[in-house]
């Protein structure tokens, strides 16, 4: 096929995407703003209140204001590569966006709790099981964060196979984020004198279950009784 051809076919694909962007964004409008449940215009216009930080993966499937039903100005969320936080590290070197929306939900908006989503099937996570190289990717050294859920759940489980390790390092690096959200002097601050909580929720996407991490029995059990 000639070239042009080629890019009017990518030209009409991406009018389409930006078309169905605008249709969803009409009916959007229509409730949020227009109709009964006009947030925007009784009080989201003049500024944000939620109570929930919700740390989730960029992965499509995994929506948290979708999962939950959640209506705008209800959770502040930050999604990356595999839901992961970092340690805590001096704001003087390097960039820390993940740290820079915890420490504005923490001690700006003063949330109730962090929820820390992870789920089944993270593309992320399998690439941290699989340990693979490569000295120009940056979801490398990104995945590393939850090494140590890594090194975990190999020791424990020499022969599984990849699908089981992953599930079971998935729901490992959910711990080692809520350990990593400790090491924040701000977030250990709020749950000492505010009670500020920390969660940490595993959606099961092939089953349709979520599961609650238990800090007593360091278990992950079922919200859904499935
Ligand atoms: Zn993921």
């Amino acid at each position: 096929m000639k070239e042009q051809a080629l890019s009017a076919i990518r030209f009409s694909m991406s009018r389409r995407t930006v078309i169905k962007l605008l249709a969803g964004f009409k009916r959007f409008r229509d409730r949020y703003f227009l109709g009964e449940h006009s947030l925007y215009g009784s009080h989201l216009s003049s500024g944000q209140s939620p109570k929930t930080l919700v740390i989730a993966c960029s992965d499509s499937r995994v929506d948290p204001s979708l999962m939950a039903s959640a209506d705008p100005g209800e959770l502040f969320v930050v999604r990356n590569v595999a839901n992961l936080v970092p340690p805590y590290e001096s704001a003087r070197s390097g960039l820390h966006g993940v740290s820079a929306a915890i420490e504005f939900a923490v001690k700006n908006l003063k949330v109730e709790n962090i929820v820390v989503l992870g789920h089944r099937q993270c593309g992320g996570i399998q690439s941290l099981v699989e340990g693979i190289e490569d000295k120009d990717s940056f979801i490398v050294p990104w995945v590393r964060i939850a090494q140590r859920a890594r090194e975990k759940v190999l020791s424990e489980n020499p022969q599984s196979d990849l699908q089981t390790l992953c599930r079971l390092c998935e729901k490992e690096s959910i711990v080692v984020s809520l350990q990593n959200l400790r090491t924040f002097p701000f977030v250990e601050d709020a749950i000492e004198h505010r009670s500020l909580q920390l969660l940490g929720i595993y959606f099961d996407l092939e089953k349709g279950d979520l599961l609650e991490f238990d800090e007593a029995s360091k278990e992950f059990r079922s919200l859904t009784g499935n």
